[in-house]
């Protein structure tokens, strides 16, 4: 079958790789019709390059058929329709019965201390083939896939899978007290549908992003939007008494680009010994916590910050100091996917009310896969999510 294969930093080659068989009863086959492109992709293709293999499967965004069950698949069957949990979880252990899928205790990666297998991620979370592929193998299967109508567009059902039930976990870790105001930081896929689906909450939401496309794509939904920059923390601060937002939510992760660091170093000035200072000015990692800074920043002493973006590695410094004294609650996670589902289900109606219908910017053939994933990355062509068909 072909599929997109990871073969080196920003290399994704669309080629033919071994067509998946069932290899456990609780096995599945699905015959993929639509499979989305995610920022987590964007980690593989470039940062976390080092855990990967060349000829990784990508992708874990899939909607499409039934074509096999193994023989403890008792709620499936060929010709069904469905979309697939991007994390691998049994449904029967003591952490699914908690609703934390994520950490899975049958499918958890004991030999790297991981949680819950994923698709399409690395030997770090299992090396399962991923879904940017025809067919896809889908462990687990008495749980996880999601039974949806036919008839429907797969742009309706196909965010099940990931960017619907991470932002709605995003938008309740956030924890926004009624009539509040949350601020989204980075309006790519997952912070424009948190956006979304706190609006619809009838919470007050203010999105900051760089792109001007994606300020413009959050703004046409009624999104408060600012552009990141030096004094937009100060800009939320007087948006809000003064105060700062009740909740945060960053929807960036480690790929931040910009570096408030300076103003938490000087905070700190006199506190820290020179070489502990000189540190917190100086490591290399620090604009990756560009968003988290500003999350620390922006958000008002008891306040929330619902951390949504992927941190992978070390982080260092945090500015403890500032996140103890203003007693910031910190939230954080993959997406349980399957715990939330049902909520979000009612809201997957004609009249969608989020949106799901239009949010794909782009549709394009398996086959472009090579060229997507390098105009997701560089935020080209205005695109925001785009929807890969085999
Ligand atoms: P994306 O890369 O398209 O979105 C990131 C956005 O952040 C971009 O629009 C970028 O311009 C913006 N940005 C960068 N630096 C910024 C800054 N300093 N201030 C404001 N905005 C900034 O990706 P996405 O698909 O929307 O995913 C977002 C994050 O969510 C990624 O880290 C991804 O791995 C993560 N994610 C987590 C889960 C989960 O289960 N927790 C699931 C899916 C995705
Ligand atoms: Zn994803
Ligand atoms: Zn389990």
């Amino acid at each position: 079958m072909k599929a997109l294969t990871w073969q080196g930093k920003r290399d994704v080659a669309y080629g033919d790789v071994p067509d998946p068989i069932i290899q456990q009863p609780t096995d599945a086959i699905i015959k993929v019709t639509s499979t989305g492109i995610c920022g987590s992709d964007l980690h593989l293709y470039e940062v976390m390059a080092p855990y990967l293999e060349e000829g990784d499967v990508l992708g874990h965004e899939p909607i499409g058929i039934v074509t096999e069950v193994g023989a403890e698949v008792t709620g499936l069957a060929p010709g069904d329709r469905v979309v697939v949990p991007f994390q691998i979880a049994c449904g029967r252990c003591f952490m699914c019965d908690q609703g934390l899928q994520t950490q899975c205790e049958t499918t958890q990666v004991r030999d790297q201390g991981m949680g819950a297998a994923l698709f399409g991620y690395t030997k770090l979370y299992g090396q399962v083939p991923g879904a940017q592929a025809e067919y896809l193998r889908v462990p687990q299967a008495q749980y996880g896939p999601i039974k949806v109508p036919a008839g429907p567009p797969d742009d309706r059902f196909v965010y099940l899978s990931d960017v619907l039930p991470t932002a709605w976990q995003a938008v309740e870790y956030a924890d926004v007290p009624p009539g509040g105001t949350v601020v989204v930081i980075g309006l790519g896929p997952i912070g424009d549908m948190a956006a979304r689906i706190a609006m619809h909450r009838s919470c007050r939401v203010i999105g900051i992003d760089l792109v001007a496309e994606r300020l413009e794509r959050a703004r046409r939904r009624g999104v408060e939007t600012l552009e990141y920059g030096d004094d937009v923390a100060e800009v939320v601060r007087e948006l809000t008494a003064g105060r700062g937002a009740d909740a945060v939510i960053d929807a960036v992760g480690m790929e931040a680009h910009g570096s408030p660091v300076a103003k938490f170093g000087q905070q700190l000035a006199g506190l820290l010994p020179d070489k502990v200072q000189q540190r917190f000015m100086e490591t290399a990692g620090v604009d990756r916590l560009a968003a988290l800074y500003l999350a620390i920043d922006v958000v008002r002493r008891g306040g929330t910050i619902s951390l949504v973006g992927v941190y992978g590695g070390m982080a260092d410094p945090l500015p403890m100091l500032t996140i103890f004294d203003k007693q910031i609650q910190l939230r954080m996670g993959q997406a349980n996917v399957r715990r939330w589902v049902d909520q979000i289900l009612p809201l997957l109606g004609n009249d969608d009310p989020l949106g799901v219908d239009d949010f794909a910017t782009h549709r394009l053939p398996l086959s472009d896969g090579p060229a997507a994933y390098e105009m997701f990355q560089k935020k080209q062509d205005g695109a925001v999510k785009i929807l890969l068909a085999p």
